[in-house]
């Protein structure tokens, strides 16, 4: 053990540097450890915005965005969880903006507020379109001035358990080599999501569930796997996000014939529908031939050259750059894809998961207040609550227990487990499976489900993983191996999709991202009104259920 703390926090994203701020002011000793620069953090790639009640644009409260997110989540979200996030919000914005984030602003100097997709009043406070950036700098200038130290290129690879509690974590030293460990008395998994299962995802290189399958192997339940969101407009074939503030400025959604096709899906609120809704919308004008090369076209060019520079200057960019689109004059031809996972380490309001010192929060958690669909801008904003609560529970928690244990037998079966991936020349190169993976994933798992081709799925991240027995790492160095660690990196994702094909099969009914619409077309509140939980059991996933905590919505047909 090379380094002990009250509170270590693994990840340095919006979610991580805000938890690691709230500990250290509660008084902890408290350390970050994150595989990439903390302002690298996929945190930094948002782009629309963050959701509070602020009220600045119209008339809004915590109890509306409340309902909003209920009924958007598909009623699957916990909505004890739900009110808490609502509640918090504004005045977590407003410590943001203390904190010197430069929100865009109100005429008369507030802070302003756009549209986004089925929320009834515009609630999204954003920088310009570059809102992510904008708070992890301002997060990792607190962190900073507080001199929170950060194991910056470790690699967390497992969770120490001894004695009944969360005592650790085992990191590869990706500067200078070698297993190193660190004891806590708490840890925080807030390692972000894990679109790197798809093709065609938003998601940075670095969000491979890395937290979410190390909680799983320490024999803890991940909730509601089944829910992967995907966005309604990224850019082929990178899967680059163009952000649903675009849709919020007004943007219109076409397909071939020049027709707003969501006249048909949801005529009331059109492009401002939820996700689920319109990602589906989408695939089935594709599917019909009504799509033009895969796509459907997001037009901007009512909005007028000024407002697209002044509101939306990064999209454009992203456009300009990736497709050469100038959207002032041309549609951005755009398609679903994989974008946020609801799913992830099942916590209780505190952050607290099932293992007593364990802790998760931000995408990798599921708390759950996204359910079955997640609202744009809430995302960042359940970062920011949410790891403010875990990491103030787990500085109390630490601040009145004393002892970090970590028995020499842990660190011996981590290197025994590594100099057997690190010592076998035969066999086969992990970027094969890990492609073959992310392609079957978009084919058999994605926008719509199907019974015949999630069984095929399971069949094909079976091959995989007896394929990865064999996986071999040809970079045996010790500086910077990101052989090794993508090596690891698929190890994890190949647990989430197994994880993820067990429970989207055993859900037979279609709710918010999980759509089956050849034989279980519509929600069926009777029997799957519940959370699925996903426990290893002697190295396979076993499925249970868990009710939804309700407060005061009772379920209700959901029309936009
Ligand atoms: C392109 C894009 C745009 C988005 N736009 C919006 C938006 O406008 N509004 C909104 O609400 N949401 C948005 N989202 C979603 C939201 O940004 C994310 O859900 C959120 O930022 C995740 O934050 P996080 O702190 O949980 O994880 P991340 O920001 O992904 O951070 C994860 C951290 O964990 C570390 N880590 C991971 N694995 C390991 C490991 N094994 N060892 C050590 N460290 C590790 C990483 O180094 C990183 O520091 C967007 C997402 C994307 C992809």
């Amino acid at each position: 053990m090379i380094a002990k703390h009250d509170v270590l926090v693994v990840g340095a994203g919006c979610a991580g540097m805000r938890a690691a701020i709230e500990a250290f002011d509660a008084g902890a000793d408290v350390a970050m450890i994150s595989k990439i620069h903390p302002t690298r953090s996929h945190s930094g790639a948002a782009e629309g915005g963050i959701n509070a009640a602020l009220g600045n644009a119209s008339e809004d409260n915590p109890e509306i965005h409340a309902y909003d997110t209920v009924k958007g989540s598909d009623y699957l979200g916990d909505q004890d969880a739900i009110e808490i996030l609502c509640e918090e919000a504004p005045a977590d914005v407003y410590q943001l903006e203390n904190w010197g984030a430069v929100f865009s602003r109100t005429e008369d100097g507030r802070i302003a507020q756009r549209p986004f997709g089925a929320a009834g009043a515009p609630r999204t406070a954003y920088a310009a379109d570059i809102t992510g950036h904008v708070l992890v700098q301002v997060l990792w200038e607190q962190v900073c001035k507080r001199d929170i130290p950060t194991y910056e290129e470790y690699f967390a690879w497992q969770l120490v358990e001894n004695d009944g509690r969360c005592q650790g974590v085992v990191c590869w030293d990706l500067l200078e080599g070698g297993l190193k460990t660190i004891g806590a008395k708490t840890v925080i998994l807030a390692t972000g999501g894990a679109g790197r299962l798809y093709t065609g995802t938003t998601n940075a290189y670095s969000c491979t569930g890395d937290g979410m399958s190390m909680a799983l192997r320490a024999g803890l339940g991940l909730k509601d796997m089944e829910m992967m969101q995907f966005h309604p407009t990224t850019l082929a074939p990178t899967g680059v996000l163009i952000t649903e503030g675009c849709r919020g400025e007004g943007a219109f959604l076409l397909n071939k014939d020049g027709e707003r096709f969501l006249k048909r899906y949801a005529p009331n609120t059109m492009e401002l529908a939820s996700r689920d809704v319109i990602s589906r919308a989408e695939q089935m004008e594709i599917d019909a031939g009504r799509g033009v090369d895969g796509n459907v076209l997001l037009d901007l060019r009512h909005l007028g050259a000024e407002r697209i520079i002044e509101r939306l200057p990064g999209s454009r960019e992203l456009a300009m750059t990736f497709l050469g689109v100038d959207p002032i004059y041309d549609p951005i031809p755009v398609r679903p894809g994989a974008h946020y996972h609801m799913g992830g380490v099942a916590t209780d309001v505190w952050g607290q998961t099932e293992l007593t010192g364990l802790y998760a929060a931000g995408e990798c958690a599921c708390v759950s207040v996204h359910g079955a669909n997640r609202l744009g801008g809430n995302a960042l904003m359940e970062t920011i609550t949410f790891g403010k609560r875990a990491g103030s529970h787990a500085a109390e928690w630490a601040l009145s227990h004393t002892t970090v244990d970590v028995p020499d037998s842990v660190e011996r079966d981590a290197e025994r487990d590594l100099t057997a991936l690190l010592e076998r020349t035969d066999g086969e190169r992990p970027w094969s499976i890990r492609d073959e993976l992310a392609s079957s994933m978009h084919e058999n798992f994605g926008v719509f489900r199907r019974e015949r081709q999630m069984e095929q799925q399971g069949k094909v991240v079976a091959g995989l993983r007896d394929r990865y027995q064999r996986v071999v790492v040809e970079d045996k160095g010790e500086v910077f191996n990101t052989d090794l660690t993508q090596a690891i990196e698929l190890d994890f994702l190949l647990d989430l999709a197994e994880c993820m094909v067990v429970a989207g099969i055993e859900r037979k009914e279609s709710r918010g991202a999980h759509a089956r619409p050849d034989d279980y077309p519509v929600r069926d509140d009777e029997n799957f009104l519940q959370h699925t939980i996903v426990h290893l059991v002697d190295g396979s996933p076993q499925l249970s259920w868990e009710p939804v905590r309700m407060t005061k919505w009772q379920p209700q047909e959901r029309k936009y």
